[in-house]
């Protein structure tokens, strides 16, 4: 793996690349109840290449053994506690609770967080709840992945299991580009010229991901010399962010395809105007891959530059090489 795994110690916000955290069993790791590892070659052969991985295992850093008496989620009265599935007596819920305060300092400035699935620690969502006598009752968050949301609510998450669908994982790699250079306007004296600005360069991606989103996102934008700049910047980042968390759909991405193409009408011929309808309509259908139309909208848009739509982050938002427009 080419990236950089920080194990257990601070890591100074240096690094131009994107520090992502990481569950510590995904990257191969031996730390997990069983003494084994759940290496993700996804996370490590694919996304190891373009981010820094800041890795944590909630139980070890609780102090846990490896191996390790197994842990589940348990109901107990009107609460969900974190209990030995043999030895009842191994209640883990306030270290857990505890842990994240104690480690938060190593995700500051992360952009991304993947998850392993089905942790009663680690799982983002849908990890089995069972009451004291065994019964599976219901479904939560993992202890340490709650509180992680809970305190990063813009922070794109996601679980290694899900990655593997390629909208969801599309979904998040766009997620986390997209904070990342949200974090880079807010390191920086951001104004309203700079917020006009990057809302003009994301129009055709929010629009892709939740039209109503896009038109809130504006109205923050107008009101940000009369109602305050530092509260319009919280507002629209948490906006932002919430916006794109809507998966884009075959649909949407077609409407602004549709747009871009209009911008076109003028400076192709027929024979290039009616290949470019029939490219995108075919991907509308499911007939084509996302990178078709993109592709022949970026070839045509380099012949016959528009400075605007030049500056559409939409065109380009991850790098090409990790192929995420291929598949969806
Ligand atoms: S799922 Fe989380 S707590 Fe469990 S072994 Fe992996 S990193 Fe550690």
């Amino acid at each position: 793996m080419s990236s950089k795994t920080s194990g257990g110690e601070a890591v100074a916000d240096t690094s131009p690349r994107i520090r992502v955290g990481v569950s510590r069993c995904l990257l191969g790791e031996e730390v997990r109840y069983d003494g084994g590892h759940k290496r993700d070659r996804y996370v490590v052969d694919v996304l190891g290449a373009y981010f820094d991985c800041v890795s944590v295992c909630p139980e070890v850093e609780i102090g846990l053994p490896i191996p390790r008496p197994p842990i589940r989620l348990v109901q107990v009265g009107g609460g969900i506690r974190v209990r030995g599935v043999r030895d009842r007596e191994l209640d883990v819920t306030d270290a857990l609770d505890a842990l994240y305060l104690q480690v938060a300092h190593r995700f500051v400035g992360l952009s991304g967080f993947i998850l392993k699935r089905a942790s009663p620690s680690c799982g983002m969502e849908r990890v089995k709840v069972y009451d004291e006598s065994g019964r599976t009752v219901g479904t939560d968050a993992g202890r340490f992945a709650r509180a992680l949301m809970r305190e990063n609510p813009s922070l794109p998450v996601e679980e290694e299991g899900r990655l593997h669908d390629p909208r969801l994982r599309e979904n998040f790699i766009t997620r986390v580009f997209a904070y990342r250079r949200w974090q880079e306007l807010r390191a920086g004296p951001a104004g309203v010229a700079e917020l006009q600005q990057f809302h003009a360069s994301h129009k055709m991606l929010l629009l892709a991901h939740n039209q109503a989103g896009y038109r809130r996102l504006g109205r923050l934008v107008a009101a940000a010399r009369s109602e305050g700049l530092d509260t319009a910047l919280d507002a629209y980042g948490e906006g932002f962010m919430a916006t794109l968390r809507r998966n884009a759909t075959p649909r949407s991405h077609s409407n602004v395809l549709d747009h871009l193409a209009g911008y076109l009408k003028r400076s192709i011929d027929a024979g290039d105007r009616a290949e470019l309808r029939e490219v995108i309509d075919r991907y509308r259908r499911g007939l084509l891959p996302l990178v078709v139309p993109l592709t022949l909208l970026r070839h045509h848009f380099r012949r016959h530059p528009r400075g605007w739509v030049d500056q559409q982050v939409y065109l380009d938002p991850h790098p090409a090489e990790l192929m995420l427009h291929n598949h969806v």
